[in-house]
């Protein structure tokens, strides 16, 4: 293997142990903690796997962390006063609801209802225009796309007048991470390109990026000849392919795939993220970062 792996197992652990410090920190200067609340409706296996890892990693940083379990049939009126409740409620300073939401329920009308400045996911559309702005406005970034721009950041990979090629435009991925990586500043100030299933040649735009950020879910649709040589490679995309039995538990799971054929790219590419333990482990390490930031600007230390 020539490119170097980034592993987002590891630097998550590293920035997790840096947010574990500073929340001691604050503890013992200003008796606070952060404190995170994760709203799930329903009981869907995957969203039940979220929320706890989200609530366990709270924990092991030392926020006070609260699991808010509603049932799937409950009205769109009372999760919106669920929400005004920890809107008001001082000792909480991130508030998430896990989706997708039941069907019943205007996910656009209850991730409107968090205030934004709780709002840790980063998707409120307050949160989304600091985001367009810039610079210090800029309060919570979206989570994944904040994860992606960190590694690239702590993977030493120059940024500055690099071309950022991004695949897929999404709310949640794409586009964030194109509008993040063309700000001045840390880990951007880059010349970006978004390319997307209307774009004419594909390839012939991924090649020439010095990095490449994939998030499409269609999997290995990058191909090696793609990749233009050393270049830093994200992939985002996560694609369940099969299953197979665990070694470690003796239980099913889900055989994951990229985007990238990543076999074949880490040959040609400088640097690389694998899947699993790439980008997905830090999306949750970011959110931990975003509700220690709430505090930290409610307590006037940003
Ligand atoms: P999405 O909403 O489905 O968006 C996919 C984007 O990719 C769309 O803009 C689509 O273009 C584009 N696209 C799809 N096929 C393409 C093709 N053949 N050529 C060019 N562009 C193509 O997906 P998402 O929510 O951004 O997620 C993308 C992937 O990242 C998924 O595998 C998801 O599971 C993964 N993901 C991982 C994390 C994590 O690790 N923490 C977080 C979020 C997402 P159009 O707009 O033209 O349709």
């Amino acid at each position: 293997m020539s490119a170097k792996l980034i592993s987002g197992t590891e630097i998550r652990e590293e920035i997790l142990e840096e947010i574990t410090a500073e929340v001691a920190e604050i503890k013992e200067k200003h008796g606070k903690v952060p404190g995170l609340v994760t709203i799930l409706v329903g009981a869907s296996p995957a969203s039940i796997s979220y929320v706890t890892l989200k609530i366990k990693t709270a924990h092991r940083v030392g926020f006070h962390e609260i699991q808010d379990d509603q049932p799937e049939d409950i009205s769109e009126a009372d999760l919106l006063a669920l929400i005004e409740k920890y809107n008001n409620d001082d000792s909480i300073n991130g508030i998430l609801v896990q989706l997708p939401l039941p069907k019943h329920i205007d996910d656009k009308k209850v991730l409107n209802a968090i205030d934004p400045d709780k709002d840790v996911d980063g998707f409120h559309p307050v949160n989304v225009g600091r985001l367009m702005i810039g610079g210090d406005e800029v309060k919570f970034p979206p989570c994944t796309p904040a994860g992606i721009q960190e590694m690239i950041v702590r993977a030493g990979v120059e940024t500055k007048g690099a071309e950022v090629v991004v695949v897929g435009r999404s709310n949640i991925v794409g586009k964030p991470i194109a509008n993040m990586m063309v700000q001045k500043g840390r880990g951007a100030n880059a010349t970006v390109t978004i390319v997307h299933t209307g774009t004419k040649d594909l390839a012939g735009h991924c090649k020439r990026a010095d990095i490449l950020i994939v998030a499409a879910g269609v999997p290995d649709l990058v191909k090696p000849e793609w990749i233009k040589k050393g270049a830093c490679v994200i992939d985002v995309g996560v694609n369940r392919v099969g299953e197979k039995i665990s070694e470690k538990t003796g239980k099913k799971i889900a055989i994951l795939k990229g985007d990238v054929d990543f076999d074949a790219a880490k040959e040609v590419a400088g640097s690389i993220t694998p899947v699993p333990g790439g980008v997905g482990p830090m999306t949750i390490t970011m959110l931990m970062l975003n509700t220690l930031k709430s505090l930290k600007f409610k307590l006037g230390l940003m």
